[in-house]
């Protein structure tokens, strides 16, 4: 899932800092799993905005709602009255959900409460590393399921740089070396020989290379 961060509240208040009304509008698909953008994260960043408000002489006034998902403008018109109704709406989807309620709402403000950060996943309650880099062409069936790409320091795609000491990275001493990964998870599978085959040239234009991407199916067009 799209993993996010809250922005430090001294950013968020920065951005609000000419309006009056203001929406904050959370999402309860991926952001609410990374505990950065649902409901309650929206309930939070309101209460603490509102004291802050009213702390330093301020009447700003707080609206709060959240969507099933900020990326569907579907979800996005059942808050259509609060949404006109706000001098500004700040969203605590990720960048995709402020990008869709821009376009929806071509003459509102919209402002991003978090920062997205990645594709990944929680490996603990409160620990979320990246998994995927969204990089339009997936060599994960040569690599074990183990995503260089992603894990590699340095993206690299035949073996490991050298660098590794005791299956750590030598860009961050804390991160497992993909290709110390890579290799282990090919021995457990029997799998060594395919690290003889080397992985051909990356084709880097079905990347972020080649522009915003775009993916049409025919066959669910209405
Ligand atoms: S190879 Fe590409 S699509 Fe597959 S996991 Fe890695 S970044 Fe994601
Ligand atoms: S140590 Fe491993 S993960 Fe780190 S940059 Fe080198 S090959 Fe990549």
């Amino acid at each position: 899932m799209i993993k996010a961060q809250q922005k430090p509240i001294a950013e968020i208040k920065a951005l609000i800092a000419s309006y009056h009304k203001i929406l904050i509008l959370g999402c309860g698909t991926c952001v609410t799993i990374s505990f950065a953008g649902g409901e309650k994260e929206v309930g939070l960043l309101a209460s603490s905005l509102r004291i802050a408000s009213a702390m330093e002489g301020q009447d700003k006034i707080f609206a709060e709602a959240t969507v099933q998902r900020q990326c569907e403008w579907e979800f996005i018109d059942a808050v259509a009255d609060q949404i006109q109704q706000a001098d500004a709406v700040l969203s605590l989807a990720c960048g995709i959900g402020v990008q869709a309620l821009a376009e929806r709402y071509p003459d509102k403000v919209i402002l991003p409460g978090v920062n997205t950060t990645f594709l990944g996943m929680a490996v603990e309650h409160g620990v979320l590393v990246e998994r995927c880099r969204a990089c339009g062409d997936c060599i994960l069936g040569l690599t074990g399921g183990v995503c260089p790409i992603a894990r590699c320091a340095k993206n690299l795609l035949n073996g490991p740089c050298g660098g590794s000491q005791n299956g750590k990275c030598e860009v961050n001493s804390e991160l497992d070396c993909a290709w110390q990964l890579i290799y282990d998870r090919l021995a457990r599978l029997g799998q060594l020989d395919r690290l003889a085959t080397l992985i051909p040239y990356k084709d880097w234009s079905k990347d972020y290379d080649g522009g915003p991407r775009k993916i049409v199916r025919e066959d669910l067009k209405l």
